[in-house]
Parts: C-alpha cells; sequence; structure tokens
C-alpha cells in the first residue's frame, strides 16, 4: 500500500472548502472524481464548465487547478463571490506566467495543452505561450533566442528533463523552473518502487484524472498486471491469485473511502467470502490501511520532508494522512527550501482545517529549558540579555526563555531607569524557577551596571 495514496494537500483543501461553501458552483468538476463530484452535488456544489453557465451574483469556489485572468474577470463582472481554492503550487506557476509576460519572455508550459491546469497558466500571459508535450510540438515552436519554461505540476519528472534537454538545443537562452509538485514527484516515485516488488498492481483513480493515469503509465512500464480502476466494483474482472503480491496506489484526487473499499473488496475476491465474514474483513482492512497511516499526538517530534513553502507557512509531509503546517514564525530559520527535512513538533493534530499544526520552535524552546532547568539544579548561571523594563523589574531573555530579574537583584544600587539595561548582556543566577507555569526569577551576578 503506498504511503502517499490518495487526496493530496491541494486537493483536501479544495473539496473541503467545497463543502464549507455549499451550496455554491465549482467551474469544472472540483476533482476528477465522479464519486467525489456526486456526493458535493448532493449537498448543493454543482459544476459548471464556463463563467457563461454561472448565475449573476453565485458563489463560486475555484477548484486547485485554478483558472486564467479572463475567467477570473468573468466571474467579478457578474458579480459573484469567489472562494478561491487554487493549489498554493499552482498559484506560484501563475505568478511566475505573470512575470513572464511583464518581462517580455515567452512561455513554454510543459505539460498537456487541454488539461484546465495548463488552461489556467497560459491564461495568465499576455505575451507568447505554448503548451508542449512531446518532441513534435517543441520541433514545431516558432524560433525563439529565450524562452521560460515551468511544469505541469504533475508532469513525470524524467519525461519533464528530456523535453527540457530537446528544448535547449533550439532555444539558447531557457530559464527552466522545475514546478513539478513534489507530493507528485513523491507519489510517481513511489508508484515505481511498489511496482517492482508486486505481481498485481492497482491504480486507484478517476478516468480523467491526469496524475492517476500518469501512475499507471510507470507502473505499467515495469509491472506487466497493471490495473486503472475506479471503484472497487471494477475488481471483478481481475484475475488475481492468493499467492500473488498486490501493489496498491491512488490518484491524488481519489478519496479514502474508495481505497479502502478495493482493499476489502479483494478480500472477498480472494477469499471468497460470505457477506457476514467480508463485513468482518472490511474491518480488518480498514485497520490494515490505518496501520500505514503513521499516528501522532501533540508534543511529540518527528521529521518531515518539506514539501512547499508559501509566503506565510511551509507545508510538511510527516507521512500522516494529512500534511503538517508549519507558520514562518513558528520556524528556527527561514532557510530552509522544499525536499528539506526538518524536525518539528506536532502542536495540534487538527487545526479546524484539516491539517496538522506544527512548530519547530517549540523544540528549541523546550531544550532550551531543559538546559535551564539542569543549570539550575547544578547551581550554574546562565547567559542572557536585557529585554524589556516591566513594573518592579526587568525582563531577559535566556536562549529564548523569559525569565524575570526583580529591581533590588539587579544592581546593588539604587536603580532609577531600568530600561538602561536592555540590550545589556548579563550573567544571571536563577533564584526560583515554577517548572509547572514554567516562570522563572533571576538575579544579576554580579550585579549589572546600566549601559
Ligand atoms: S498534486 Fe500537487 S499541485 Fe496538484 S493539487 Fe495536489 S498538492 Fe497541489
Amino acid at each position: 500500500m503506498a504511503r502517499n495514496a490518495g487526496f493530496c494537500f491541494g486537493v483536501r483543501r479544495a473539496v473541503e472548502t467545497a463543502e464549507k461553501s455549499a451550496p455554491a458552483v465549482t467551474l469544472g468538476p472540483i476533482i476528477h472524481n465522479p464519486q467525489v463530484v456526486e456526493s458535493l452535488e448532493a449537498i448543493g456544489v454543482t459544476s459548471m464548465n464556463s463563467p457563461m453557465q454561472v448565475p449573476a451574483g453565485a458563489r463560486v469556489v475555484i477548484r486547485s487547478h485554478g483558472i486564467g485572468r479572463a475567467e477570473q474577470e468573468a466571474l467579478e463582472a457578474k458579480g459573484c463571490e469567489i472562494i478561491d481554492a487554487t493549489c498554493p503550487f499552482v498559484n506560484r506557476i501563475h505568478e511566475m506566467a505573470r512575470r513572464a509576460s511583464e518581462d517580455g519572455v515567452p512561455l513554454i508550459v510543459i505539460g498537456e495543452a487541454e488539461h484546465p491546469e495548463v488552461q489556467g497558466i497560459l491564461g495568465w500571459t499576455e505575451g507568447p505561450a505554448w503548451a508542449v508535450m512531446c518532441e513534435a510540438d517543441i520541433d514545431a515552436l516558432p524560433p525563439m533566442e529565450r524562452a521560460r519554461v515551468v511544469a505541469q505540476t504533475t508532469m513525470v519528472e524524467g519525461r519533464f528533463r528530456e523535453l527540457c534537454a530537446r528544448l535547449a538545443e533550439r532555444i539558447g537562452q531557457l530559464e527552466v523552473s522545475a514546478t513539478i509538485c513534489t507530493a507528485t514527484r513523491d507519489r510517481q516515485q513511489e508508484v515505481v518502487d511498489i511496482a517492482a516488488k508486486a505481481d498485481v498492481m492497482l491504480i486507484i483513480g478517476g478516468r480523467q484524472s491526469s496524475n492517476s493515469r500518469k501512475l499507471y503509465r510507470l507502473a505499467s512500464d515495469i509491472c506487466r498486471r497493471t490495473y486503472f480502476i475506479e471503484t472497487a466494483a471494477e475488481l471483478d474482472g481481475i484475475p488475481i491469485a492468493p499467492s500473488d503480491t498486490i501493489g496498491i496506489t491512488a490518484g491524488a484526487s481519489t478519496p479514502d473511502c474508495i481505497i479502502k473499499e478495493v482493499v476489502a473488496r479483494m478480500n472477498d475476491i480472494e477469499k471468497k467470502v460470505t457477506p457476514e465474514e467480508n463485513q468482518e474483513l472490511e474491518v480488518m482492512s480498514e485497520e490494515a490501511i490505518d496501520k500505514t497511516i503513521v499516528q501522532i499526538r501533540p508534543g511529540q517530534i518527528i521529521t518531515g520532508k518539506v514539501e512547499m513553502i508559501t509566503d506565510d507557512e511551509v507545508c510538511v509531509n510527516i507521512g500522516y494522512k494529512s500534511d503538517g503546517i508549519v507558520k514562518k514564525s513558528e520556524l528556527s530559520s527561514t532557510d530552509v527550501k522544499e525536499g528539506d527535512e526538518i524536525e518539528v513538533e506536532v502542536v495540534k493534530v487538527n487545526d479546524g482545517e484539516g491539517n496538522v499544526l506544527l512548530s519547530q520552535k517549540n523544540i528549541i524552546n523546550r531544550k532550551a529549558w531543559e538546559e535551564i532547568c539542569a543549570k539550575e539544579e547544578a547551581g550554574e548561571f546562565v547567559e542572557g540579555v536585557g529585554k524589556e523594563a516591566v513594573k518592579g523589574g526587568l525582563l531577559a531573555d535566556v536562549e529564548g526563555i523569559r525569565t524575570f530579574i526583580p529591581a533590588s537583584q539587579l544592581s546593588l544600587r539604587y536603580v532609577e531607569k531600568i530600561d538602561e539595561f536592555v540590550g545589556q548582556p548579563m550573567t544571571l543566577k536563577i533564584i526560583e524557577i515554577d517548572k509547572a507555569k514554567k516562570r522563572i526569577v533571576s538575579a544579576s551576578s554580579p550585579p549589572a551596571r546600566p549601559s
């Protein structure tokens, strides 16, 4: 069972946004999965093909693929309420497309020209722009000296590199941004690894789902018995022997319930069980799936991989069913890039929007607190810096932890202006520590002199 199977960060966010926004309209189905689209229709979220069909003043949820400038302006002109669930990965490419126009540089998108994501990207350029998907498309491009290249987020990385190499043969100055989403990259790498071990590969996904189709192509190159299924019902026609090793993955738009159903139906087929026994197996299958999902709790320290960086947060894959979010203010260093492995602490398993809230600063604070406690027990001094004059004393910072220094413990002389100690480094002796309330009272040692 692939670790990265089912909804990705962008799709989960779009589906949840649509659910919360009902009744609403989406431009095109919110994801390429007919079952999810049907369940959204049942709560009043309907899909329309173009802004022309959208009633004036309607609430419109933009799916993770995003839309072009012309569609956005058409909706605004109709007075629609636009709820933007464009995946931040895709938004970043829109920004690159806009900048290419501003800089007067032609844009080339490596991806499927008809795919809504590619259409949306092209829709943010005003200058020359093309979508290419194969060598023949590249050979048909007009001559140009310079171009910027981006990728549809679900491109297979190896193919993207091949096409970039072909472009480089024709265009002297090529600026390439490999905008393949890391969630896609990890999923594609995993399907290759699993297909190499499996006798039968099952790829679960909507037939219209581009990323699921690519998973199918990657797996079928390695495992001859690879099947692309949309629902568990399609398993009936697939020959599976009890001794077969079965690999399973699912596209980014496949809901968990369909994945669970597939695992349960396979048990049913293999073991030819009665409906009662099947029910029991279904529960077991759910447990098997749940076991593949990392369990987490608040306070736990885990290592995750940075998937995406936006203006205010960093999205981290922690191997859990939902992605983790670290607010930029909670990073110990802003020197972090996509693909980095970072240590984070779980603050909340669900932040109210289905994401896991993480912090790096908590880990640093905790380590600093443990060191301060150890020094206090050993009777050692700590080093701090005066931060803020407050009533009755000074607040100082010791390795990111605040400590209060009463005015009487600050200097041997009467201190008239406590704020003269702000910014001054000082050696401190901890005189009181409340571990439960995390409060520290210290004395300057030797008594400090105001700067
Ligand atoms: S596959 Fe990547 S780019 Fe596409 S919606 Fe999911 S997270 Fe966003």
